[in-house]
């Protein structure tokens, strides 16, 4: 062998080698490559498998952080519940109200302090058994009362048993109050709690002993509480008064209890009434139960919408009442008796004062010495004096043992007034007081009402006026304040220039007997009843009467009536025939009056201050048809006046207007007319109409009549009492009649078919037979001939009565001459001579 061979061998053997190599190098590669691939997927899954590992432990983290918070909370929520029990023992143990749970077998588990207070020093502890701690407590604390111990043990031992405890109050010795409520646990256990309620019973127990009922509803219309009187108001229902029960169920248990007869068939009906009566509260008011007690009830809305009432038994108080009306009508009974005797006694005595009066009014016209003269006017002005006071008091007795009624009818307000200020005229002259009349020109005169009570509250008031009133003038005014379909409001007012009276006293002086206390005034006589009466007489007529005054200056006295006008009301008629009118009068009131009166119908007037300015204007203007003088005049009267306007050469008329006009007698032909002041208007009227009339007339009636044959008057006067019958007897001794007495009624009738009188004077009360009774047989006989009664003042009703007998028309006692020769002139018959004698016979006594 060659090297080449062993080189071509060897670079053969290099060759193969290389490429077994090559081969093996490519095993390796592709199992390299193999491996490489399975390295990888491998790597991939420990990559993955260290994914999930990981996340397993993070997770594993949480869960543990998580379980250590949760250990946390765990033991936060153990300290704060710990703490929250301790709290709340800490509350349960500051309440007053005892607390206490015991367990299954009714041993003491726990209990706050207030609980435990109640045994303080005594051996309770949890554990200690119920009935051990029930006894002691009953034992030791509780204020049994009349209980005994055993059975107060028993019956709280018994409570507790049932299914449904019911709370208990109890009082302790300590004078404390607590309720029991317990509850039944579902370990069958208790829980007691144990409220103060002393608080509470303090005011029930007020509220129970209140006298009153007291009732308690809440919003829902349910019972809350009422006091034992309330259920002994209401014993129907008191079974049904318990905590809770509604108003409505109170109600339907009554009805349904059949305690309310009065709903009967309306049940219903009653229902809703009562309960919208509830609803409606804050009322007071009257019942009566059915027991016979009168109630005042008073319910109320509370704050909360609740209803509170008070239930007050006023049937004393009731009784009280009705005994003390008793007691006053039967004061009333007694004062009107004392009135009607009052009344009676001083009708009474005015018959004996009649016989007085007359008498001493008789002697004084007979012949006297000084000194018999003063005696006879005194006794005569004493007994009219005490016939006033008397007068007074019986009216003053009828007002108020009230017999007093008025008696309506037609009359002239204005003659009324005028008749009143005449009779009072005498006075004001004595004083020189000026009275006058001031009537609303354009009012009716005629109205109805009751004349006498009018005529009486005129006097009083007139009266006083003049009374009190030393200087000046007394002026009575009528004006119509108001008017409506035939009736006329009047105010009447009474003015004076008097005294006057402080305004103190303006009240006072209307009370009966009450007069103005001062020295001015009390030299004045008066019982003070003379205002009682007249309010009480305005007030019965629906009027009201009133007073003004400057004291000093004068006073105003003034009333209000209301009054229908009379229906057969003329207007007064006016003297169309006068033109021209010329008045003279010193006083501006006067004038004024006048020329109202005057110059409404169409007269012109012409006012003069004195006879000097009359005659300056007579001078100027001669064309008046009248002059209208005044007769008291300073420097020339009405009387010079005349002779001046005559010696002037005026032939016109001249009337005179007086307030004295006695004395005048030869004048009276020189002038037209005298009329008495103050004036009447329709008299004025009448005299001025007068004037124009025809002289020829006046001729006619100027003649002398051809002398009659005529016969006496025939006067039957019936009067029992022989003093009256003197006194009648003396009053007419100077009239020309046939005068006869009879001594009773009975005698009257006889004696009237004989005697056939022309006129009977009647006395009312007589013996066997009245005046009344006599009318009315003699009428009843078909007797026509006029009656007058004779009466002391009249006793309420008797007029009517009186007038009812066929009686005429009554005179009251004392009697007076004038009004007799007034009734003998009036009803003489025209063939009998006038009774009235002329006066110089009178002038020659
Ligand atoms: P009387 O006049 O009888 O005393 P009255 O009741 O009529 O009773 O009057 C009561 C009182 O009123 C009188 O006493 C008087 O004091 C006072 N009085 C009444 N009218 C007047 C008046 N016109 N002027 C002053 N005082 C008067």
């Amino acid at each position: 062998m060659d090297l080449s061979e062993r080189l071509v061998k060897e670079r053969r053997a290099r060759l193969a080698a290389e490429r077994l190599l090559e081969q093996k190098s490519r095993e390796l590669f592709a199992a390299n490559e193999k491996l490489a691939i399975h390295a990888r997927t491998l790597s991939d899954q420990i990559v993955e498998q260290r994914q999930v590992v990981k996340s397993a432990l993070s997770e594993a983290e949480l869960l543990k952080d998580q379980n250590l918070r949760f250990v946390e909370d765990l033991d936060r929520a153990h300290t704060a519940a710990v703490m929250a029990e301790r709290r709340l023992w800490d509350a349960i143990n500051t309440i007053r109200d005892g607390f206490a749970v015991f367990d299954a077998n009714l041993k003491l588990a726990t209990a706050n302090q207030a609980f435990l207070s109640w045994f303080d020093g005594q051996p309770v502890a949890p554990g200690v058994s119920y009935d051990d701690m029930l006894v002691l407590f009953a034992k030791t604390y509780v204020d049994l009362g009349e209980e005994p111990l055993y059975d107060f043990v028993q019956r709280m031992r018994s409570r507790i048993e049932a299914d449904r405890i019911e709370p208990v109050t109890l009082k302790l010795k300590n004078g404390t109050w607590i309720k029991l409520q317990d509850r039944r646990a579902n370990d069958g256990g208790i829980v007691t709690l144990a409220i103060d309620i002393t608080e509470q019973m303090r005011i029930w127990a007020a509220i129970d002993v209140l006298p009153d009922g007291f009732v308690l509803f809440d919003r829902e219309e349910r019972l809350l509480a009422c006091n034992q009187r309330y259920r002994e108001m209401f014993p129907d229902s008191a079974e049904a008064m318990l905590p809770g029960v509604t108003f409505e169920d109170l109600l339907r248990n009554g009805l349904k209890n059949g305690h309310v007869p009065e709903a009967v068939g309306r049940e219903e009906e009653w229902l809703a009434q009562r309960l919208e009566h509830f609803r409606a509260a804050d009322r007071v008011e009257e019942s009566v139960l059915a027991s016979g007690r009168v109630i005042l009830e008073s319910d109320h809305v509370t704050p909360d919408g609740g209803r509170v009432g008070l239930r007050t038994d006023i049937t004393a108080m009731r009784e009280q009442q009705a005994q003390l009306v008793t007691a006053r009508k039967a004061a009333e009974a007694a004062n009107r008796a004392k009135s009607a005797f009052l009344a009676n006694m001083s009708h009474e005595i005015r018959t004996p004062m009649n016989g007085v009066v007359g008498m001493a009014e008789l002697l004084c016209d007979t012949a006297l010495t000084e000194e018999q003269r003063l005696f006879a006017e005194t006794i005569r002005s004493s007994g009219e004096a005490l016939l006033v006071i008397i007068n007074d008091i019986l009216d003053y007795s009828k007002i108020e043992a009230e017999r007093l009624t008025l008696r309506p009818e037609p009359f002239d307000l204005e003659r009324t007034i005028h008749e009143v200020t005449m009779l009072l005229q005498p006075r004001a002259r004595e004083k020189g007081i000026d009275l006058m009349i001031d009537f609303d020109m354009f009012l009716p005169t005629r109205f109805v009402g009751d004349p006498g009570r009018l005529r009486q509250v005129l006097t009083n008031l007139i009266g006083n006026a003049v009374k009190f009133t030393e200087t000046g003038h007394v002026l009575t005014r009528v004006v119509g304040v108001d008017c409506e379909e035939g009736r006329q409001t009047l105010h009447v007012t009474v003015e004076d220039t008097g005294i006057g009276i402080a305004p103190e006293y303006l009240d006072h002086i209307f009370g009966e007997f009450n007069q103005v206390e001062d020295e001015r005034n009390r030299k004045f006589e008066g019982t003070g009843l003379g205002l009682a009466i007249t309010r009480r007489l305005i007030e019965h007529m629906g009027g009201a009467v009133w007073v003004d005054s400057d004291p000093g200056q004068g006073s105003s006295f003034g009333f209000r009536v209301t009054l229908p006008v009379a229906e057969d009301s003329a207007p007064v008629q006016v003297p169309v025939t006068v033109r021209r009118v010329i008045a003279v009068d010193d006083q501006f009131i006067n004038r004024t009056i006048l020329e109202r009166q005057l110059a409404p119908c169409g007269i012109e007037v012409t006012l003069c201050r004195s006879g000097a300015e009359v005659l300056e204007r007579l001078a100027q203007d001669p064309g008046y048809d009248v002059v209208l003088t005044d007769h008291a005049m300073p420097e020339m009267d009405g009387v010079q006046l005349l002779d001046q306007i005559r010696l002037a050469g005026h032939g016109l008329p001249v009337m005179l207007l007086s307030s004295n006009p006695t004395g005048l007698d030869s004048l009276t032909n020189a002038f037209a007319a005298v009329l008495q002041k103050p004036i009447l208007r329709s008299d004025l009227y009448r005299h001025l109409q007068g004037l124009n009339a025809p002289a020829v007339e006046t001729v006619v009636e100027a003649a002398p009549l051809a002398p009659v044959d005529l016969r006496q008057m025939r006067v039957l006067a019936a009067e029992d009492n022989r003093t009256n019958q003197l006194v009648f007897q003396k009053m007419v001794r100077d009239m020309d009649i046939d005068l006869r007495f009879a001594d009773n009624g009975r005698i009257a009738v006889e004696m009237f078919q004989d005697f056939k009188p022309d006129l009977i004077f009647m006395d009312i009360s007589m013996p066997e037979m009245d005046g009344k009774e006599a009318a009315r047989t003699l009428r009843a006989m078909g007797a026509t001939v006029p009656i007058v009664a004779l009466t002391a003042h009249a006793m309420e009703g008797d007029a009517e009565a009186i007038l009812a007998a066929g009686i005429d028309r009554y005179l009251t006692k004392p009697l007076r001459k004038t009004a007799i020769e007034g009734a003998l002139g009036e009803y003489c018959p025209p063939e009998a001579r006038s009774p009235v004698v002329a006066a110089p016979a009178e002038n020659a006594a």
